[in-house]
């Protein structure tokens, strides 16, 4: 028998029982809650006569909705005040700590787990956002869930969720400079489909990822979801326990050295056998750029967008679909394409190595006349940390507009949003229509040096022609 995958090690340890459905009852050692799906949430346990069963393993912030031009209370939006209050309140009832923005550790929740050492190797994480896949940078098994599901974990620490099969993704090989984790994972969807990963754990592997910071590492993971995994892992190593150590959630002293030894146990046996294996050539991928209205949907800056006589038959629809709506000829290079919005931030790329990466670009020139721009940290401590390099001055010298953490413009449920049909080259992770908070608004994804370069240029350009 073959050796056995850090998925199958994490599942066996949290498996509380199987369920008639097939499902496995699995327990959740880390539960992070924001303010869009939790209300909902706490709202049926408190009908229920419930409280929450772990409130030690849960923790709250809040992301979506909160403005990053000014984050002083009241907030100006009485909604988003509303929805800020609520929470408070429900993780004061129920012993649940929360990193509001008066707490230093505000920011995206899937920036702020990890930054805390919350996020750990061997752990089961939930939370009620789709790139939960993010903590699997760290050997965690990590998924989004619904607001039902935010209930169910609440009330029993538990979720019902059945078992993926495993599909190894190996990167081999040295990126290029200027070829970044975002090109990575954008190339590996672009082959498997926007659906391909559907039913699988992703197990990111071989020498580029393993040469990969943990934030790159979370950038890769992240995505998964908009392949189709659910989850998406890389196996714990010495950089892993690096990152986690003297974090102030980790394990300390010695308990830190008894977790290095448990966590490095749960990573996959050189043995372990997976379901599918798919191998890439990280020295052959391009900084890449999509340019329709999925994620899969994205060709290298030095090709041009596919025609429908390129793709298989049935991608055509979906491509007609995207070509109409972006309002981009096929066959044309997407190179030089204009843009009226730079949006650098996101749970994808909102770390302090993404605002470096984007600010050595920013170094470069000013931003195009007419191009709006939205620098936002992903977190209090992002925007501190960049602070104390000098970051914003960077930006702002630039043209750039340096904003208060938050998600901002990747979904727009605050006022950061694109306007008409404007074009957004963003560093986030959805490029469905409507997404950026304009129904008819466009998105082209790309990583933040891109998005830096495409600013400053005025139109989507090779970031390796600036650097
Ligand atoms: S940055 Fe975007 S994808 Fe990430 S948590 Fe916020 S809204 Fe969701």
């Amino acid at each position: 028998m073959g050796g056995r995958s850090l998925l199958d090690k994490v599942w066996d340890a949290h498996s509380v029982r199987e369920l008639p459905s097939g499902q496995t009852q699995l327990f959740i050692g880390l539960h992070l809650i924001h303010e869009v799906t939790s209300p909902q949430a706490f709202a049926a346990l408190r009908e229920a006569g419930l409280r929450a069963r772990h409130p030690e393993r849960t923790f709250a912030t809040v992301d979506h909705i909160i403005p990053t031009d000014s984050q002083r209370r009241p907030l100006a939006d009485p909604m988003a005040e509303a929805m800020l209050v609520e929470l408070e309140r429900s993780a004061a009832q129920s012993g649940i700590r929360f990193f509001g923005p008066e707490s230093g550790h505000q920011g995206i929740v899937h920036v702020i787990g990890p930054e805390l050492g919350l996020t750990q190797p061997g752990m089961t994480i939930a939370c009620g956002d789709s790139h939960t896949s993010t903590h699997g940078a760290f050997g965690a098994v990590a998924f989004g869930i619904g607001t039902s599901q935010v209930r169910d974990v609440l009330a029993t620490q538990c979720l019902a969720v059945a078992r993926p099969r495993v599909r190894r993704i190996d990167v081999g090989g040295k990126l290029a400079a200027g070829v970044y984790a975002k090109d990575v994972i954008l190339t590996v969807i672009r082959r498997l489909g926007v659906k391909g990963g559907i039913g699988f754990a992703y197990e990111y592997g071989g020498a580029a990822i393993e040469a990969m910071t943990l934030e790159e590492r979370m950038t890769v993971c992240n995505m998964s979801i908009e392949g189709g995994a659910r989850v998406g892992y890389v196996n714990p190593d010495d950089a892993t326990f690096a990152y986690l150590r003297g974090r102030e959630m980790a394990p300390q002293g010695a308990a830190f050295e008894r977790a290095v030894a448990w966590w490095r146990s749960m990573a996959s046996d050189g043995d372990a056998s997976y379901a599918d294996r798919v191998r890439f050539d990280g020295a052959a991928i391009a900084p890449t750029v999509t340019f329709g209205i999925n994620p899969g949907q994205s060709v290298g800056v030095d090709e041009s967008i596919p025609r429908l006589s390129e793709v298989p038959d049935d991608e055509r629809p979906a491509l007609a679909e995207a070509l109409a709506f972006m309002e981009l000829r096929a066959g044309a290079p997407l190179a030089g394409t204009r843009i009226d919005v730079a949006f650098i931030g996101s749970c994808t790329n909102g770390r302090i190595s993404d605002l470096r990466e984007a600010a050595r670009v920013a170094r470069h020139g000013k931003v195009a006349p007419g191009v709006r721009t939205f620098v936002v940290p992903g977190s209090q401590a992002v925007q501190r940390q960049a602070e104390a390099e000098g970051l914003p001055a960077v930006f702002r010298a630039a043209g750039f507009d340096w904003r208060e953490p938050g998600c901002s413009m990747c979904l727009a449920m605050n006022p950061d949003r694109l306007q008409g049909r404007e074009l957004c080259a963003s560093s986030s992770n959805r490029n469905f229509k409507g997404r950026q908070g304009s129904p008819t608004g466009r998105t082209l994804l790309m990583s933040p040096a891109m998005v830096a370069a495409a600013a400053i240029r005025g139109k989507v350009v090779d970031v390796r022609e600036i650097l």
